[in-house]
């Protein structure tokens, strides 16, 4: 996808430069950078806002994808047997929070997180394995009726 010229856009915070996966790390991508400058960017990190720190365990959804976790029908567990769920879920919400105080219509996501993964997550069982489905927050912003893109779909 190309974005848009004029707007707000939800950016994952890693994506412009912001060392918050959970091996504390970056994935800087050159059009965040952009989007930052131009301030039109509104940086979230739905893990660290939900309480969790930099580093910190792996996780994945069991029992189903994002939209299942809102739906209490599935749970966010770390690799090291943590339910941390409750972390995702108030981290969505501050993404939402935020896209609706930005008026953003767009969110761009990095690609297979639990969290921000659109359209594909990891499988659920740590074994590399990837499944169809959303991550927690790009469920909920979808949900609140933005439009919800991987990174990767970015030219
Ligand atoms: S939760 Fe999203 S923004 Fe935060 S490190 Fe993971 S992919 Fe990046």
């Amino acid at each position: 996808m190309e974005i848009p010229a004029e707007g707000r856009v939800i950016v994952s915070a890693c994506l412009a430069g912001v060392a918050c996966t959970h091996e504390a790390e970056a994935k800087t991508r050159p059009w965040a950078i952009q989007l930052v400058a131009e301030g039109r960017a509104v940086l979230v990190c739905p893990e660290v806002a939900g309480g969790l720190p930099i580093p910190r365990p792996a996780a994945e959804i069991v029992g189903g994808d994002g939209a299942d976790v809102l739906g209490a029908r599935a749970q966010v567990i770390s690799e090291t047997g943590e339910d941390v769920t409750q972390n995702y879920l108030a981290g969505a919400r501050k993404a939402a929070e935020a896209a609706r105080a930005a008026g953003a219509q767009l969110a761009i996501l990095k690609a297979r997180s639990p969290s921000c993964g659109c359209g594909q997550i990891h499988s659920g069982t740590f074994d590399g394995e990837l499944r169809a489905g959303d991550g927690v927050t790009a469920a909920m912003l979808k949900q609140e009726g933005l439009e919800v893109v991987s990174d990767e779909t970015v030219e």
